[in-house]
């Protein structure tokens, strides 16, 4: 399996990292060996010194496809779970500048923990979710699906013309304002429409 992300989705997060508003999604994919399950931990890698945090709600992908049309899209998808898509923020930057890709500084190991999967239909409207993320109890980031740039189908849809998506695979969906950095001691929590979904401890 691998997880299909998109930057830049939510436009408060865009501005806070000084970046334009996309025309089409930007899409990068962590492999599988990005994923952790659990509530297990989430080890610090050594090759960088700005972690940051960005709460996702993410998607299954339930039936394989390419070249999905957005208004078949969410025949494609049959789950929803809440993530962090970790980031090293000071390698992307040196990329950034470089005009280098994106992989060291999004696809290392174990920068996508994610909580159990709930089916699709605990929530009436997908357009309509809550989210947010706690660091050490407080709350550091706020979301609301319906602020998405690009919509779920839009982005099945345009990640679809370029990748096969497969069963089990995930689609990140982007990340609200607030994302900063993370230290060794921390704990992470995300929340689902005020329910405790994911716990994640930093070591
Ligand atoms: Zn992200």
């Amino acid at each position: 399996m691998k997880v299909v992300c998109v930057g830049r989705n939510y436009a408060q997060h865009v501005k806070e990292l000084s970046n334009a508003i996309p025309e089409t999604p930007l899409i990068f994919i962590k492999p599988q060996t990005a994923v952790v399950k659990n509530n297990r931990a989430f080890n610090y890698p050594g090759f960088s010194k700005d972690v940051h945090y960005e709460v996702e709600l993410f998607f299954r992908i339930a039936k394989n496809g390419r070249d999905i049309p957005a208004d078949q899209a969410m025949e494609y998808v049959d789950g929803i779970g809440i993530g962090i898509d970790f980031t090293a923020r000071d390698v992307q930057q040196q990329s950034k500048e470089k005009g280098w890709p994106w992989e060291t500084a999004k696809a290392f190991d174990h920068s996508a923990p994610i909580s159990a999967i709930r089916p699709l239909d605990t929530f009436e409207d997908l357009t309509n979710i809550h989210f947010h993320l706690d660091k050490n109890g407080t709350t550091v980031q706020k979301g609301h699906s319906g602020d998405m740039i690009f919509s779920l189908p839009e982005l099945v849809a345009y990640m679809s013309r370029y990748f096969t998506l497969n069963i089990g695979d995930l689609i990140f969906t982007g990340t609200p304002a607030g994302v900063g950095p993370v230290e060794v001691g921390d704990t992470l929590e995300a929340y689902v429409e005020d329910q405790l979904w994911l716990t994640c401890p930093v070591t």
